[in-house]
């Protein structure tokens, strides 16, 4: 098997953090585009664990050597059926600010006591090895809506974000505090474990 790992992003940011958290591997870990392949991929999964296979499988079939791994995440709101779910970046448009979408998240919980404000980060990874086989992994961290908007850090809904037990939204965690016990995170770790025993296997 050859040791290279691909993942399936264009976004910068996610790679910094995904060769932090994989560093210890010791494999070459690029973007999809510094392995040339520039490809449109078609998220129309019905689950962020659907999405993230779509996503490792397009790259794969292009990148037939490499290991693929692709993530999709996204925020369940219990109070609205868990949306905006897989159509979180979609949610009342692409293009759209998040302080519109995150105002509008709020408007809808008003006056919804904190019992039943209960939210999670949902972050599904999955790996597409070259011998077509795949494997998904799933984490969260459980939070609720918060009142109002609070933080700078992050990006997306961290300001709407409240985690209890550290009091604070995850946009006004660190970027290391928020990698330790983010769903990103945590799967990120967990498709580490599931990759270093498949080298073990290998090694047999
Ligand atoms: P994707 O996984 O890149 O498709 O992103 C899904 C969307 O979920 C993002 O655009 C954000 O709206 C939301 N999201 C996922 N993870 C986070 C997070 O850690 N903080 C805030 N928003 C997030």
């Amino acid at each position: 098997m050859k040791r290279r790992i691909v993942f399936a992003t264009g976004n910068e940011g996610k790679m910094k953090e995904i060769r932090m958290i994989l560093a210890d591997l010791g494999l070459e870990i690029i973007s999809m585009k510094e392995a040339g392949a520039d490809v449109e991929i078609v998220e129309d999964g019905m689950s962020f664990e659907e999405n993230a296979e779509i996503k490792a499988r397009t790259v794969s079939r292009i990148l037939t050597n490499d290991i693929v791994l692709a993530d999709d995440s996204g925020l369940e709101i219990d109070y609205l059926d868990k949306a905006p779910g897989i159509y979180s970046a979609r949610f009342a448009g692409e293009d759209t600010s998040y302080d519109i979408k995150n105002r509008i998240f709020l408007d809808r919980l008003e006056g919804v006591p904190d019992e039943e404000r209960t939210a999670r980060f949902v972050c599904a990874v999955a790996a597409v090895f070259p011998d077509g086989t795949s494997q998904t992994v799933r984490e969260t961290i459980e939070g609720r809506i918060a009142h109002e908007i609070s933080g700078e850090n992050g990006f997306g809904y961290d300001p709407i974000f409240y985690v209890p037990e550290y009091g604070c939204t995850t946009a006004e965690m660190t970027t290391e505090q928020k990698n330790e016990l983010s769903h990103r995170g945590k799967a990120l770790r967990s498709m580490k474990r599931v990759l270093n025993e498949k080298f073990r296997e290998a090694e047999l």
